[in-house]
C-alpha cells in the first residue's frame, strides 16, 4: 500500500523466502532498484536458470545439472562407500571437509511422525537397491544427531544389515540437535573419522 504497485509485488514476492521479513524485503528490494539494469538481470536470468537446469541425480537424489550429478561421475570417487544424508545441504557440508571420497545418497528428509514424514516418502527404497545392484562395501548414516535423525539411522541400519552390509554411524563429536551443515568443518572430519558400526 505505501509502495509503488511494482515494487510492492517484488517486496511481497522476497517476504515469501525464508529468513526474510519485511525490513529485508524493503532492503533488498530497494537495492535492487538502485542497481544496475546488468545486475537485476543477471538476478533474474540466475533464478530462472536453476529453476529451468537443476533436477535431481537419477542415482543419489542430490541436485545435479545433468542425469548424474558431478560426484556420482566422478571417477576418482569410491563407488563403494556411500555416505547417507537427509539434504543436499548436508553434502555440500560434507564436501567442504576435502576429507571425503565415496559417494553420497540424499534421502530427501528424515523419518518424522510428528511431520506424517514415513520412510516410504524418503529415498530409502533407491538406496536398498543401490546397495543389491552395486558393489557397496559401506553405508555411512550421516543424518543429523536429533530424534528424527537418528531414528531415520536406526531405520536404515535395520533394512541394510539383513544385506550384510557394514552400517556406520558418524560420531556424536557434533553437539546434539546440531545440524551438519552448521558443524564445522574439524568437528565434521572428527564425526566421520570416529564412526562406529551399528
Ligand atoms: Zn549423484
Amino acid at each position: 500500500m505505501h509502495y509503488p504497485k511494482p515494487l510492492a509485488k517484488l517486496v511481497g514476492e522476497l517476504e515469501k523466502l525464508p529468513g526474510i521479513g519485511p525490513k529485508s524485503a524493503q532492503r533488498m528490494a530497494f537495492h535492487i532498484l538502485r542497481e544496475s539494469d546488468e545486475d537485476a538481470r543477471l538476478l533474474t536470468e540466475a533464478i530462472l536458470e536453476v529453476k529451468e537446469k537443476i533436477t535431481q541425480c537419477v542415482v543419489c537424489f542430490n541436485f545435479a545439472d545433468k542425469e548424474t550429478c558431478d560426484i556420482c561421475s566422478a571417477e576418482k570417487r569410491d563407488q563403494s562407500t556411500i555416505c547417507v544424508v537427509s539434504e543436499p545441504r548436508d553434502v555440500i557440508a560434507m564436501e567442504k571437509t576435502n576429507e571425503y571420497r565415496g559417494v553420497y545418497h540424499v534421502l530427501q528428509g528424515v523419518i518424522s511422525p510428528m511431520d506424517g514424514i514415513g520412510p516410504e516418502m524418503l529415498r530409502v527404497r533407491e538406496l536398498q537397491q543401490r546397495v543389491i545392484s552395486g558393489e557397496v562395501k559401506e553405508i555411512i548414516l550421516a543424518t543429523n544427531p536429533t530424534i528424527e535423525g537418528d531414528t531415520t539411522a536406526m531405520y536404515i541400519a535395520g533394512i541394510l544389515r539383513p544385506l550384510g552390509m557394514k552400517v556406520t554411524r558418524i560420531a556424536h563429536g557434533m553437539p546434539v540437535g546440531g545440524d551438519l551443515d552448521y558443524a564445522d568443518q574439524a568437528t565434521l572430519i572428527r564425526a566421520l573419522e570416529w564412526r562406529r558400526e551399528i
